[in-house]
């Protein structure tokens, strides 16, 4: 599957909020977004209200660029969250949450999605003993997530975890030890999406 390359502080800024694209940079007075919120572009000023099929766009680019996922993959989530029997806004992020390179992000293993990524395709991560280097890969609940017991592996998800002190979301729980470790102790629930969703935008837009 494809991945979001360019630029990633102009779609903070084209989104208008911080999406923590950039890893620790994005905690810095580095980060674009806190200096200059503005859109990107040479045109400043906008034309007049944005319209209704521009809010429901935006909602979902900024979804997608949130999880790193390309349009196509976005659709078969949202294929997949239509086909399931509970509300399809709720499944959607679901979905996405659980998200193998979400979750290491999460739980601090690395210190952005694209870096996960990165980590779970060079094979540093096992779920439940077994190596997973899918960063697609859903997690279910109860999964174990360990960190390969090897010098690269410990030396790069040290320093992510010292490098960033974010809090655990409520479905993860974490164990720090000589082998850091991670447990998936429930489904994720759109309350569990660290940026504000609407997720009944996103619905109404792929619906049509
Ligand atoms: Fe977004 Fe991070 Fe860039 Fe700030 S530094 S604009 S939060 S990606």
């Amino acid at each position: 599957m494809g991945r979001i390359t360019g630029p990633v502080c102009r779609l903070c800024r084209r989104d208008g909020l911080k999406l923590f694209l950039k890893g620790t940079r994005c905690d810095t007075s580095k980060c674009a977004f806190e200096r200059r919120s503005s859109p990107p572009g040479m045109v400043q000023k906008r034309r007049g209200k944005p319209t209704e099929y521009g809010l429901h766009l935006r909602e979902k680019q900024k979804v997608k660029h949130y999880y790193g996922v390309l349009e196509r993959q976005f659709r078969t989530y949202f294929a997949r969250a239509e086909r399931g029997k509970g509300n399809t806004g709720e499944t959607l992020m679901s979905l996405l949450e659980r998200r193998l390179d979400n979750v290491i992000h999460r739980l601090g293993f690395a210190t952005s999605r694209s870096a996960a990524r990165q980590f779970v395709l060079h094979g540093h991560v096992t779920v439940n003993g077994r190596r997973v280097d899918v960063p697609s890969y859903l997690v279910r609940a109860g999964d174990v997530l360990r960190v390969k017991n090897r010098t690269k592996s410990l030396q790069l998800v040290h320093a992510a975890l010292s490098s960033m002190r974010r809090d655990v979301p409520d479905f993860l729980s974490r164990s720090e030890g000589g082998v850091p470790e991670g447990r998936v102790d429930r489904l994720p629930t759109s309350e569990d999406v660290s940026i504000p969703v609407q997720a009944n935008l996103i619905i109404e837009l792929c619906s049509k």
